[in-house]
This record gives structure tokens, C-alpha cells and sequence, in this order.
């Protein structure tokens, strides 16, 4: 064991000596727009509660009263005896909410994309996945026997070439997949491209919609719904980990055979425990308010657009778009330093962001991701603005 010890320890410090050690900050406070870390108070701008919903008190109280309604866990993977009626409510409102027959809960999204390939495609089926789709999808394309192709980053060419490939292959089902929003660059993949190329070679079309479940789209229901495809996609996966109430759990909402199938055949469902109650009826709320509320989707356009157009006049340098996911950049050599060293004079001032630099982007695209929510109000988009400045001006 002392070999094996020294190894690890040599592994740690040669991911401290590249700068990638993650270290984590503890928050002393509930998730929401105003967290307090043990070196304070802070405005956060990097968690993806888009809606603002981890702490509704209409969420809180829904996932408090079902303790007392549902108890506090399982203690049963779903088809032993892990299934209360509210897990078939949650998963027949996904699939409403998302357009399809139905849906099937799993414990995260990450389990949802673990489990779904292995049982859809097989050896005698095609995979073709955009470059920068999510870890999960990778690893779920990894677990299952069919050919794969990749195809560069919302690139239709490309993907023709792959569809192409994939077809002279002799592929009996092809699936084209993708995230329906680009976690680092907030890009929505161009959904009405890819459909009208997936119905052009008689392939399915799956996506991924974690970063824009419950307010991409005019009513929220996702990046299908922005790009005008809501009844062309075959498989949608998503989770309620982020703006729906940022609890945990992820689900599958596609035609009724695949859930079925999935209920009998996905590991990650078949053997991990069901959601537990609480979280269910808080997710149950947090869908509830999603759906007949246009309110916090407005209040989160207008803190996008205000804090969009505040940066640019400021003189910074943002990737293009109208996602909550705005990157400020800050290319060249220098830029992983200089973002980093912004992100840490800025929360110095209260403010909470985190800066990604290479191998998580590419070289020489540094960046300080801030993300947007519904909680922040206009005076918190404004201080975030100007801590953005002041950290400049120090920094240099
Ligand atoms: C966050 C995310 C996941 C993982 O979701 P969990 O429910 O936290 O496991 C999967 N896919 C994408 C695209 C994500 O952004």
C-alpha cells in the first residue's frame, strides 16, 4: 500500500504543479443568488440556477412537506417496490413539459446518458456525437457496441460526412447526438440543421438539454422549442440538477417504446435507487413553475441582455449569444493568468466567478464564465459588472 500511496500522492502533485488541482469552496448558506463562504458574503454567477428555483420557498416547502407525506427514501430501485404514484407524475409532466409520450427518471442526467445507449444501439448501429458533447454522453457512447463517428462542434458539413460514413457502413439505426446548449461557450446546437439532415438519411435525432430545460424556448421547454424542431427529436435527456431546482435526478422523455425499454433493460435505472420523495416533489414544483410562469424566464432575459450589454460597453470582450451562459474572454498567451487573477481580485469585491483555461477550453481561449439567474436583481448584475471593471483596473 505505501507503493501505492507515494504513486497517488506523485499523481496529486503533478496536477497541482499543471494548475488543474480544483479546490472547492465550502458555502455556509442555501444555493441562490446571495451565498456566504467561510471568507463571506459573495454574489454568485457560476451556479446553473438558471430559474432561481434552489431556494423558492414554494420548492422548499413541497420537498418539507413530502417528508412528512413520502418519507424520507426508497430504500428500493424502482421495479422492486422504489415507485410512488409522485415518480410516475414527475416523469408523465416531463414528458408533456418536453413534448414526447413519455419519460423515465434516473438518478442524474449523468446515469440517464450512461444508460441509454447500450440499450438502443448495438453492434449493428452508428453513433455519431458532436466533439464537445457532455463527459456522460461519452462515457454512455462508450458502454455501448456501436460504430462511432464524431463530427467537429455544430459543424453540418461535417456531420454530413459522418451521416455518410455511417450509411456506407451499413448501419441498420443511426442516432445523431448532441447537447442542445455548449456548456462553456453557451452556443445552442442548430437544431433545425441537424433534424432536416437526421430526415434526409432516415436517422433518429437525440439531445441533451441540461443547460436549457425549463427556459430555453419561448415557454421554457428547451433548445427543441428555440430552434422550431419541438416534435423532431427522438430522445431527450436533461436534469433536474440545474434550473429545474438544481436538486438531482435526470430523466430520458422520448417514444413510449424506448421508455418501456429503458425500464427494462437501462443498468443505471435498474440498478441504483429510485429518487428519493423529497426531491421528487421539489423537482414536481420546480416543473410546476417552470411550465405556468413566464416570470422567472423574463427576469432571467432581462439580467442576460443587461449584463450582456453593460460588459460590452465596458469594453470587454463576450462570445456572442443571448444564453445565460455569458463568457467573458480573455485570449492570447496571457489570458488562463489574467482570467484567473480576475476571477480571484473579483471576489475579493464579493463576487463569485470562476475562470476556465486549457485543457478545459482550447489553448489560448481563456475565459471567465458567468452565468446568469432569475434570483440575481438588476443591482446585482450591476455590482457583478463592476467588480468586473475594478478587477481589471487592478489587475492590469
Ligand atoms: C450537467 C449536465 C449533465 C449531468 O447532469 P446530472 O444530473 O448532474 O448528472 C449531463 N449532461 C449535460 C449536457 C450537462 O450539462
Amino acid at each position: 500500500m505505501y507503493a501505492v500511496k507515494q504513486d497517488l500522492a506523485d499523481e496529486l502533485d503533478a496536477i497541482r504543479d499543471a494548475g488543474l488541482y480544483k479546490e472547492e469552496r465550502e458555502l455556509t448558506s442555501p444555493q441562490s443568488a446571495h451565498v456566504t463562504t467561510g471568507s463571506g458574503a459573495a454574489l454568485n454567477f457560476c451556479a446553473n440556477n438558471y430559474l432561481g428555483l434552489a431556494d423558492h420557498p414554494d420548492v422548499v416547502a413541497a420537498a418539507r412537506d413530502a417528508l412528512d407525506d413520502w418519507g424520507f427514501g426508497m430504500a428500493s430501485v424502482r421495479f422492486i417496490c422504489g415507485t410512488q404514484s409522485q415518480h410516475r407524475d414527475l416523469e408523465r409532466a416531463i414528458a408533456e413539459f418536453s413534448g414526447t409520450e413519455d419519460a423515465i427518471l434516473f438518478p442524474s442526467c449523468f446515469d440517464a446518458n450512461g444508460g441509454v445507449f447500450e440499450v438502443l444501439f448495438g453492434a449493428e448501429d452508428a453513433i455519431i456525437s458532436d466533439e464537445l458533447n457532455h463527459a456522460s454522453i461519452i462515457d454512455g457512447v462508450r458502454l455501448s457496441k456501436a460504430k462511432r463517428f464524431r463530427f467537429r462542434n455544430r459543424d453540418m458539413a461535417d456531420l454530413r460526412a459522418q451521416l455518410e460514413a455511417a450509411r456506407d457502413g451499413g448501419a441498420r439505426r443511426t442516432v445523431v447526438v448532441t447537447d442542445g446548449v455548449f456548456s462553456m461557450d453557451g452556443y445552442y446546437a442548430p437544431l433545425e440543421e441537424i433534424c432536416d439532415l437526421a430526415e434526409e438519411f432516415g436517422a433518429m435525432v437525440m439531445v441533451d438539454d441540461s443547460h436549457a430545460v425549463g427556459f430555453v424556448g419561448e415557454h421554457g421547454r428547451g433548445t427543441h422549442e428555440h430552434c422550431g424542431v419541438l416534435d423532431r427529436i427522438d430522445i431527450i435527456t436533461g436534469t433536474l440538477g440545474k434550473a429545474l431546482g438544481g436538486g438531482s435526478g435526470g430523466y430520458v422523455a422520448a417514444h413510449t417504446e424506448i421508455v418501456e425499454l429503458l425500464k427494462q433493460r437501462a443498468r443505471p435505472y435498474l440498478f441504483s435507487n429510485a429518487v428519493a420523495p423529497s426531491v421528487v416533489a421539489g423537482s414536481l414544483k420546480a416543473l410546476e413553475i417552470a411550465r405556468d410562469s413566464d416570470e422567472p424566464r423574463e427576469a432571467l432575459r432581462r439580467n442576460s441582455e443587461l449584463f450582456r450589454s453593460l460588459m460590452t460597453e465596458a469594453g470587454f470582450e463576450l462570445l456572442p449569444g443571448s444564453h445565460p451562459i455569458t463568457p467573458v474572454m480573455f485570449p492570447g498567451e496571457d489570458g488562463a493568468r489574467k482570467a484567473t487573477e480576475i476571477a480571484d481580485a473579483m471576489l475579493a469585491h464579493g463576487v463569485y466567478v470562476i475562470a476556465f483555461s486549457y485543457p478545459v477550453v482550447p489553448q489560448g481561449k481563456a475565459r471567465i464564465r458567468v452565468q446568469l439567474s432569475a434570483g440575481h436583481s438588476e443591482d446585482d448584475v450591476r455590482a457583478c459588472v463592476a467588480a468586473f471593471v475594478a478587477a481589471r483596473d487592478e489587475v492590469g
